[in-house]
């Protein structure tokens, strides 16, 4: 299965529209409160997915735990949810948090839809015996009384439920939010802050994808910096690389986005870049730029030592994949190696 339909399929899970959502979700939380089920996003998603019936292995599941337990233990709920809901996204983390964020976001509607609607039947019913309360007939407040009695206990529940779902929502904006921030984490690198690898790859891919329209890859990789560590020491070259860094996000044109490609490499690609000299002359000034830091020892005015990249330039052609792209920069970038460093090719 490619990206695309696997993608596919993780949004076909969950294709109902908000009135479909919330007819099935009326039908998951009686049954989650008379099963004791704490709501969470998890149980929420395990019980709406039950009460629609789609998997019956899942509800098999189900059935057999809440047989076998009194309560439904938390392990069990988390390997069903991985077992039966997220199957196919773990081998794509991002899809599969793609789809708890959606998940989340459509359960914090139909939880809010929820509390209003539950808030509602109680106002109506307090309105109601109010009402009553100098009655024409003696005997229909006796019959309410006798009916609110009966409802006591469905609404004390309710009163607790109500409590829980608050709290759930809470657990929800919070779940969101972290998974907002591992998303964007997990697109940067963590020294300099630019886009990594992967994301890169797709950042480019998707320009790619917009041929005609041209794109510019500017590769660079600073020159002997293996002899750089072996003198001053990793740490040194550390904060040489979050310096390069800082240099290539302060002099990004419009349009443009930087990543660390690898260790004491980096890339630029520049969107809707029609001609090789707007890159070249990019990459030139990103050199005369990196070759102009001075390398300070801490805290001191100390010049210790300076430092230079060798650059490849290339321009997308109509047919370009993301590999021969890549090529066509690194086979620049080894020539300028070859040339002699600290040189745009
Ligand atoms: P060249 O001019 O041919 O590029 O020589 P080079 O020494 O830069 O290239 P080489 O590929 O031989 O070595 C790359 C060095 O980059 C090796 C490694 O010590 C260093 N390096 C890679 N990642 C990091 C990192 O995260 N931190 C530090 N401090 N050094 C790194
Ligand atoms: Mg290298
Ligand atoms: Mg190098």
């Amino acid at each position: 299965m490619n990206q695309s339909e696997k993608r596919a399929t993780a949004l076909a899970l969950y294709p109902e529209d908000t009135r479909e959502a919330a007819a099935l979700l009326k039908q998951a939380v009686p049954l989650m409160v008379r099963h004791n089920i704490p709501p969470n996003p998890v149980h929420y998603a395990l019980w709406y997915t039950y009460s629609k019936g789609a998997n019956p292995e899942l509800n098999r599941h189900i059935d057999r735990v809440v047989r076998d337990f009194e309560s439904f233990p938390p392990e069990s709920a988390t390997k069903l949810f991985r077992e039966y809901i997220i199957r196919d996204e773990l081998e794509d983390a991002r899809v599969g948090q793609q789809q708890a964020i959606n998940l989340v976001d459509g359960m914090e509607r139909d939880v809010s839809r929820s509390v209003s609607g539950s808030l509602n039947y109680q106002n109506s019913l307090g309105h109601c015996l109010e009402m009553l309360d100098s009655p024409v007939e003696k005997s229909l407040p006796t019959i309410l009384n006798e009916l609110q009695q009966s409802t006591q206990l469905m609404q004390d529940q309710q009163a607790l439920f109500l409590f829980q779902l608050r709290s759930a929502q809470n657990e929800i904006k919070t779940l969101r939010e972290k998974l907002e921030q591992a998303s964007l984490a997990a697109s940067l690198d963590g020294l300099t802050q630019l886009l990594n690898r992967n994301s890169f790859n797709r950042v480019l891919e998707q320009a790619l994808s917009k041929a005609p329209k041209k794109v510019a890859l500017v590769m660079l990789d600073i020159d002997h910096f293996k002899k750089f560590n072996d003198e001053y020491g990793h740490p040194l070259g550390d904060r040489v690389l979050e310096h390069v860094g800082q240099v290539l996000r302060n002099s990004l044109p419009p349009d443009a986005v930087a990543a660390r490609y690898g260790g004491e490499e980096f890339c630029v690609v520049m969107h809707e870049c029609n001609d090789l000299d707007t890159a070249r002359a990019f990459a030139e000034q990103l050199r005369l730029k990196i070759q102009s830091l001075r390398i300070k020892a801490r805290g001191t005015d100390t010049v210790l030592d300076t430092i230079a990249a060798s650059f490849g330039v290339a321009l997308s052609k109509p047919g370009d994949t993301l590999e021969t792209l890549l090529t066509r920069a690194d086979d620049a970038l080894y020539l300028a190696k070859r040339s002699g460093r600290n040189r745009v090719q």
